[in-house]
């Protein structure tokens, strides 16, 4: 039977012996003989963690980007440092927009730059085959990134103040925003990067790609730190509907909105940090 995993590489919170945390987010997924790297956090705590994990970041197949803020794409660097043949380019695969200038508003008003660092850009360009995602795309052993999905709820946003020009004049829609799904005998299992889009936009659209099959695991980021009582509620609601049977929210989710996931779901929804491997139905 083949291995299908999921392993938290980095996260806010990691929990074992040298492991580390910081504010990001990498998933080591294996599929049978395939080995991708979805994200790649802020720094090299992803090669760090890779290697206390007995991880071998050289074998990867291909790595996914699910937007391009820093924490999910600044480790690029020293992924690409961790690929022992320069020969093999591998396949990353991004929306365009994920290489676009991305800023977020601090509370003064002025501008911080978030999105993809310099040596992130280079790495991608000299170490990688970037592949434009505009469209649900199939890397291989049944794993599909959605590329943009609809924004078609209307109680949720990006979730922060989010702009493509330094003085904070240009909303940053984060088109760029995409997940990870694979379908297996128990439902499709759902990785979410920081879900800029909606966590229920997300989930629904791949519903619609992937129709008439179950929802089984959600794993990632659902960016609802800061969340209002109506988003709250309302993606309780959906959440409730869609009937999710393992839910593990991370890194963006924030602590608040974390807890609330665990007492409605009490049974669904647990803790996951750096070192955890998510085992997944064949
Ligand atoms: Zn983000
Ligand atoms: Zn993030």
């Amino acid at each position: 039977m083949k291995q299908v995993s999921i392993t938290v590489l980095v996260e806010n919170r990691a929990q074992g012996h040298g492991l580390l945390g910081e504010h990001g987010l990498a998933f080591w997924i294996e599929i049978g003989p395939r080995r991708i790297l979805f994200d790649a956090g802020q720094t090299n705590v992803v090669s760090h963690n890779s290697g206390l994990l007995d991880i071998d970041l050289s074998s990867m197949d291909a790595i996914v980007l699910s937007h391009g803020h820093y924490d999910h794409t600044g480790g690029l660097a020293a992924v690409a440092r961790s690929k022992t043949s320069r020969e093999k380019r591998v396949a990353a695969y991004a929306h365009p927009q994920a290489l676009e200038a991305k800023y977020a508003r601090n509370p003064d008003g002025t501008g911080r730059y978030i999105g993809m660092a310099a040596d992130s850009k280079t790495a991608l360009r000299e170490s990688f085959e970037l592949l434009k995602t505009e469209a649900p795309i199939e890397i291989g052993e049944g794993l599909t990134v959605t590329g943009p999905i609809p924004r078609l709820t209307d109680f949720e946003d990006t979730g922060g103040p989010f702009f493509t020009d330094a003085e904070c004049l240009q909303p940053d829609d984060l088109t760029d925003d995409q997940s990870a799904f694979l379908e297996t005998s128990a439902g499709t299992v759902v990785i979410l990067g920081c879900a800029h889009a909606g966590i229920v936009n997300t989930l629904r659209y791949i519903m619609q790609l992937a129709p008439d099959r179950p929802i089984h695991t959600v794993i990632g980021g659902t960016h609802l730190i800061g969340a209002g009582d109506t988003r709250m509620n309302k993606t309780v609601e959906a959440l409730r509907a869609i009937n999710i049977q393992r839910l593990l929210p991370l890194h963006c989710t924030g602590f608040q909105a974390a807890a609330r996931l665990w007492k409605e779901f009490p049974d669904r929804v647990r803790a996951c940090p750096v070192g955890t491997k998510v085992e997944l139905p064949v």
